[in-house]
């Protein structure tokens, strides 16, 4: 049988050797891979087409499973992906987890629809590779992937109310909003303050557990690579690398396709410095846990609560309260000082308080910190920055570099299609597949 067509540039690519010595003791019997054979091509066929992903977080994580997912049948495909911290090291892995596709006054977002299916279908796919690995959390609450226990969004003043009222009229069927009065409210969180009798009821919004998330679609992304790693000529690899990397160009030359997903960190590549429109914003999340001794546990149905701060139930004794906003931080450093816990508990609680007074009865364990990386607001919201790099870094090699940066406050709602949109783009080498919205920044950046 004759190899099939290659599809990647025709000069060939140094060895994959050279990068692996230019990152020190990097080996790859220190990483983490799938693939169901080793890496050289048989004589006669093709070398796979190398992706590397930067970041595993919700955003590289997306990136790599739709890599794998979309690249065409009988093809040979390798995807890397790099990352200091592991999986979930970032932004990504000490987020909230609250997922909802609509604004804080309960507006859908743009393309709302959208972003839920997409964060929808990968949660599915983690969710499965979850059950498949045995690491359900053995039914203890706290441990779950996904908690399905929905969000109650009471307004705090007439002016909120109004808003929330009239945005409540439109909404996703697949994620329905219902106005609740005081008494339905209590009914569904005992002790809940509402103060204006009006809440906003989003029964199918979710609270993902982060860490186990990520975790369970890197496991997602390793079985896809097995399972459609067919023949030498259907060959998927997949690897981790617990690497920090130093600038793009060390990679440049041992892959086709490069894909930024460094979150708050994507700046600080010497190549993408003061080129990409994003303010990083740190956040400080406090974990409580309800006293053992306590008879009245927190309902196993029970919503988690969104005001002007959130309250994320995990389980009937644990919550965690959130999140503050410091503008322009570059502290990346996930653990939190005493100091800047007993600031953010400052600010956090009245918050929390002022809807839901019983967290006075938890107490708090711990506080957890990440960055943001802000993308500026257009038109449509503040959206993802997407797109080819290569204009932007004057980058004039083989290699083509992409963006999956500036998720915001809403990485869990964007990472799914963001990541769908840019493997397409990269898998045809064609940017148009990404809708302008997402790719218009560089434009707006390049006029300024
Ligand atoms: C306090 C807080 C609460 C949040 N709550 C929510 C929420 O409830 N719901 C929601 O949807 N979103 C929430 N977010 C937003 C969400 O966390 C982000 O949008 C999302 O994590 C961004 O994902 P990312 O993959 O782009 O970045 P990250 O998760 O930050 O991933 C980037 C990765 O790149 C790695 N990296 C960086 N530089 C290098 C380098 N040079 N070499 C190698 N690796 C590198 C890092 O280790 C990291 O793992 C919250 C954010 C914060 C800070």
């Amino acid at each position: 049988m004759p190899p099939p067509h290659s599809t990647h540039p025709s000069s060939p690519l140094p060895p994959r050797s050279r990068l692996l010595q230019s990152l020190g003791s990097c080996s790859r019997g220190a990483v983490t891979s799938a693939a169901s054979s080793p890496s050289p091509s048989p004589p006669g066929w093709p070398r796979p087409l190398r992706y590397a992903v930067l970041g595993a977080g919700f955003a590289g994580l997306s990136v790599a499973w739709h890599l794998l997912k979309q690249s065409p049948k009988y093809s040979r495909v390798s995807v890397d992906v790099y990352d200091e911290n592991g999986v979930g090291g970032g932004a990504s892995g000490v987020s909230g987890g609250l997922l909802h596709p609509y604004s804080p006054k309960a507006k859908l977002l743009w393309r709302g629809g959208e972003f839920w299916k997409e964060s929808m279908d990968l949660l599915r796919s983690a969710e499965k590779a979850n059950g498949i690995a045995g690491s359900d959390g053995d039914g203890r609450d706290d441990e779950a992937l996904i908690w399905r226990r929905g969000i109650l969004r009471p307004p705090t003043t007439e002016k909120a109310a109004d808003i929330l009222l009239e945005n409540a009229q439109s909404c996703l069927q697949s994620c329905s909003l219902q106005v609740l009065d005081s008494d339905a409210a209590q009914r569904l969180i005992p002790g809940l303050r509402v103060p204006l009798n009006l809440a906003i009821y989003m029964p199918l919004a979710l609270n993902i557990n982060p860490k186990k998330y990520l975790q369970a679609l890197f496991l997602a992304c390793q079985n896809m690579a097995k399972e459609t790693s067919v023949s030498p000529s259907e060959l998927k690899e997949f690897s981790l690398y617990n690497k920090h990397i130093d600038n793009l160009q060390q990679l440049s030359g041992d892959y086709d396709a490069v894909i930024i997903c460094l979150g708050g960190k994507a700046s600080s590549l010497p190549e993408l410095t003061n080129k990409l429109p994003l303010r990083t914003c740190r956040g400080v999340i406090a974990e409580f846990k309800l006293p053992s001794d306590t008879a009245e546990k927190y309902g196993s149905q029970s919503p988690s609560i969104l005001s002007d701060a959130w309250l994320a139930f995990q389980g009937p004794c644990t919550v965690s309260v959130g999140s503050t906003w410091q503008w322009k931080s570059d502290n990346h450093d996930p653990s939190v000082s005493d100091e800047e816990a007993r600031t953010a508990m400052e600010e956090l609680l009245p918050k929390a308080s002022a809807v839901y007074p019983g967290i006075s009865k938890w107490d708090y364990v711990r506080a957890r910190a990440g960055i943001r990386a802000m993308p500026p607001l257009t038109a449509n919201g503040s959206l993802p920055l997407l797109g080819c790099l290569n204009d932007v870094i004057g980058e004039r090699s083989n290699c083509a570099f992409w963006l999956v940066g500036g998720l915001g406050a809403r990485g869990l709602l964007y990472h799914g299609l963001a990541g769908k949109l840019t493997a397409k783009a990269v898998i045809s080498s064609d940017e148009n597949m990404i809708p302008s919205e997402f790719t218009c920044w560089k434009a707006i950046k390049a006029s300024r």
